[in-house]
């Protein structure tokens, strides 16, 4: 007999994307692992009873003082997990949207202040206290929207000391919202004003001075490159992520976002965890990053939000056998903290199956962060992160542009309407 402190039953459709190899590939992307008629027993903050309601009459009971919930034939998916965000950071730049539908570059807004350097001198400038309160306000709205897992980046302080500040900051962040938090050192993130025309300098500060940090203290799991021209290039890129990988750590890569750099190419010669954006590569690409097991991850919602008319490429690299993940990449240029306003971006924008854009936003999205045997997917043993929607099924979600969960619970707790704040 198993015993359980929170019973889920009357589900509709379950997706538990527990079946089958991780990452998915091909045509198992779209294979949601659906259970009809399903419930779920969490005890402990993890998933002890995954099944049809038959097979829980036989083996489930509740504990004493425990929870049951009809779901009322509601749809159930696992937490999402967001792979890619820079949501750790002061102030806004809600500014620039109008220069920036009046043509202004994104040299032009950097040149007047704006842009990414202004929001450096923000993050800069900002105390703990203002940081923290920020950046929670972010994530709880981020839970509300169903995620219960995000990567979080540096990269809004492009100094020693600074970049180690906002990494230790993440920890205190998890406590505070409960949300599991992934954090990656971008001290790479731009080429920092002090350093203009020396980026070399700054690359070599970075291998000789921060990165042993990052990787002693274990403030980050990952290290990440922002390998576009005016950035780092290659090379750079190529030397940084070759020091964070002997120091152990996890490489990912901004890869051919404005233009065919050769990042997608370099991740998958070094056989990086991940490269990123990839709105500029091409068939050949693809197929490098499907042979070298590097997955790809899309943020169709930033190739909106910059008024591009590339399409982030999703069928094609399904298509070519890649693993695909999706994520929000939530900045102050492209701010979006709803998960199934990307998974709908992930399908109208990067044109994956709805089924395909859940999958990437959960199970491969976990792989993408190495933590698939513990996130993304309902299986027993797993956090019992999950969102119920009132909808007939789980493709809905993406269907329906901006779709809202119902309910939430991280490790099974449900987050408060009350904890989204302002
Ligand atoms: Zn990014």
């Amino acid at each position: 007999m198993i015993r359980a402190g929170l019973i889920v039953e009357g589900i509709g459709e379950l997706a538990t994307l527990a079946r089958g190899p991780v990452p998915r590939i091909g045509p198992a992307l779209g294979d949601l692992g659906l259970v009809h008629g399903a419930t779920l027993g969490i005890d402990g903050g993890r998933f002890v009873f995954v099944g049809t309601a038959r097979e829980a009459r036989r083996t489930l009971r509740l504990r004493s003082g425990g929870t049951r919930w009809d779901a009322e034939g509601a749809v159930v998916v696992p937490g999402f997990v967001d792979p890619h965000t820079h949501v750790l950071f002061a102030g806004d730049r809600h500014r620039e949207v109008e220069a920036k539908i009046r043509g202004a570059s994104y040299a032009e807004i950097a040149k007047k202040g704006g842009g990414l350097y202004s929001t450096v001198r923000a993050t800069r400038e900002a105390s703990d206290a203002d940081l923290l309160r920020a950046t929670s306000g972010r994530l709880r709205r981020m839970a509300a929207a169903g995620t219960t897992t995000a990567e979080v980046k540096s990269g809004y302080a492009l100094d020693h000391s600074g970049e180690l500040r906002l990494l230790g900051l993440v920890p205190r962040l998890a406590r505070s919202t409960g949300l599991r938090l992934v954090p990656t050192y971008l001290g790479a993130h731009a080429v920092p004003p002090e350093f203009a025309g020396r980026a070399d300098a700054y690359v070599d500060g970075m291998i000789s001075r921060t990165l042993p940090v990052v990787a002693r203290d274990r403030l980050a799991g990952a290290c990440d490159v922002f390998c576009e021209p005016g950035f780092f290039s290659v090379a750079q890129s190529e030397r940084l992520l070759r020091a964070a990988a002997a120091l152990g750590l996890r490489t990912r890569i901004h890869a051919d976002e404005f233009v065919r750099l050769g990042g997608a190419r370099l991740a998958a010669r070094l056989r990086t965890a991940s490269a990123d954006h990839l709105l500029a590569t091409r068939p050949s690409d693809h197929a490098a990053l499907a042979r070298a097991g590097v997955t790809a991850v899309l943020l169709p919602v930033t190739a909106f939000a910059s008024l591009t008319t590339a399409r982030p490429p999703g069928r094609e690299l399904v298509d070519a056998g890649a693993a695909v993940a999706v994520g929000s990449d939530l900045s102050p240029n492209s701010w979006v903290e709803s998960m199934p306003t990307v998974l709908s971006h992930a399908v109208y924008g990067a044109r994956l199956t709805p089924s395909e854009a859940l999958a990437a936003a959960t199970v491969n999205a976990a792989h993408a962060l190495g933590i698939s045997d513990e996130a993304g997917s309902i299986a027993v043993g797993r956090s019992a992160d999950f969102s119920t929607f009132r909808l007939g099924a789980a493709d809905e979600i993406a269907y329906r542009v901006g779709a809202v969960p119902e309910r939430v619970y991280r490790q099974g707790i449900r987050v408060s309407s009350s904890e989204v704040g302002p």
